[in-house]
């Protein structure tokens, strides 16, 4: 299927979290229907979607009618079963495809993909057990991480060793699950890049945004992010080195560490992602319309900046502000809809204009 996607196709969507509920919004917006498959019930992308269905990834049943009413599949998370995919491929095109999230699902396949690109990643090893952990201590040293390859995101799965006596606490947090132990990158501070690539391989990226973590989650992006011409060529090129070699089609978050040495590719996300919202209000074409775009074999926006932008996450009673920020001429809200709080929860964003992109 390389021809576009006609007025009235189906997207269909794994997953019904905000990302989802943007992305419908968007396709919406360019005349698709979305149908969102979500085993959980009342998912935030169910309110702006045409068609849901809440069930198992282990139904087969629902998956195959799920298919039957779609053009094309696509997700907003990683961690979707592979006995699901396996079924849905013989259906319908999944777009990114099938290894692209093998790849992001593995921190170690991760790594080692990475790495065999020629980018810098942080030194890791792969950890099983006691023994693997004192080997990765004397070759990788401390401080250091230990992450679980798998079920990884807002820095959960995760356990720090300030020196090597954390050893047995960090293995102990792991629960028995594999994990790899990564070297401590030593970063001023951290950006991410969103790049997208079409069906026909045109490749588009936006500009890296500067990205703030508060207790493992995402706090704000801003742009532009303090990077230097030359990082600023790197971060877009080795992000189109990695849609490239996969063969990518969709949007992409790239997430980097900026060290004294270079850029240090930590990981990516092989969707729209959370770094990458400020779009919305900065750009023309924003990451949730150019994923659509590109699943949908549509030509990319070209994702140029018009705006100095803000974004930061309303997490959790952050919601408090928002009669506040309401009243704030210069910033856009996206809430999520959702009706119960709690602490740690994505309940929203606002991106602020702080000006002309210069
Ligand atoms: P998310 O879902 O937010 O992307 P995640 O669970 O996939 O998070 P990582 O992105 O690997 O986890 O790590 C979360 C944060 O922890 C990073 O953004 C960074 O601030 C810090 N961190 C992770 N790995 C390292 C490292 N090797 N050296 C220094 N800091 C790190
Ligand atoms: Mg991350």
């Amino acid at each position: 299927m390389s021809e576009m996607l006609q007025q009235g196709a189906t997207i269909g969507i794994l997953g019904g979290g905000q990302l989802g509920r943007m992305l419908s919004v968007a396709a919406a917006r360019l005349g698709f229907k979305t149908h969102i498959f979500e085993p959980g019930a009342n998912p935030p992308a169910a309110d702006v979607a045409h068609q849901v269905t809440c069930a198992a990834y282990e139904d087969e049943a629902a998956l195959r009618a799920f298919a039957d009413t779609v053009d094309v599949i696509t997700y907003e998370f990683e961690n979707i079963p592979t006995s699901a995919l396996d079924l849905l491929e013989t259906l319908r095109p999944i777009r990114p495809n099938r290894r692209a999230l093998a790849v992001s699902q593995d921190r170690l396949v991760e790594k080692a993909f990475l790495s065999d690109l020629g980018l810098t990643t942080a030194p890791y090893a792969a950890v099983d057990d006691e023994v693997d952990m004192a080997e990765a201590i004397d070759e990788i040293g401390t401080p250091a991480i230990l992450k679980t390859r798998r079920f990884g995101y807002d820095g959960k799965g995760q356990s720090r060793l300030r020196s090597p006596e954390d050893a047995a606490r960090a293995l102990s947090d792991m629960a028995g699950a594999p994990a790899v132990l990564e070297g401590f990158i030593e970063f001023s501070h951290e950006v991410s890049v969103i790049g997208a690539r079409g069906v026909n391989g045109e490749v588009s990226c936006y500009d890296p945004g500067e990205n703030v973590h508060t207790d493992g989650i995402l706090h704000s992006t801003t742009l532009p992010a303090k990077l230097t011409a030359s990082q600023r060529m790197d971060a877009v090129l080795l992000t189109a080195k990695i849609l490239n070699a996969l063969h990518y089609v969709g949007v992409m978050g790239v997430e980097l560490f900026v060290t004294k040495q270079g850029l240090v590719v930590n990981e990516f996300a092989p969707r729209v992602h959370n770094s990458g919202h400020w779009t919305q209000d900065g750009c023309a074409v924003d990451q949730f319309e150019q994923h659509i775009r590109a699943v949908a074999g549509w030509p990319l926006g070209d994702g140029k900046r018009h705006s100095n932008v803000e974004m930061v996450n309303l997490i959790g009673d952050d919601m408090d502000q928002v009669p506040e920020l309401a009243r704030e001429g210069s910033v856009a809200l996206h809430l999520y809809g959702k009706s119960e709080v709690k602490p740690g929860r994505k309940m929203g964003h606002l991106n602020r204009i702080l000006g002309p992109a210069g």
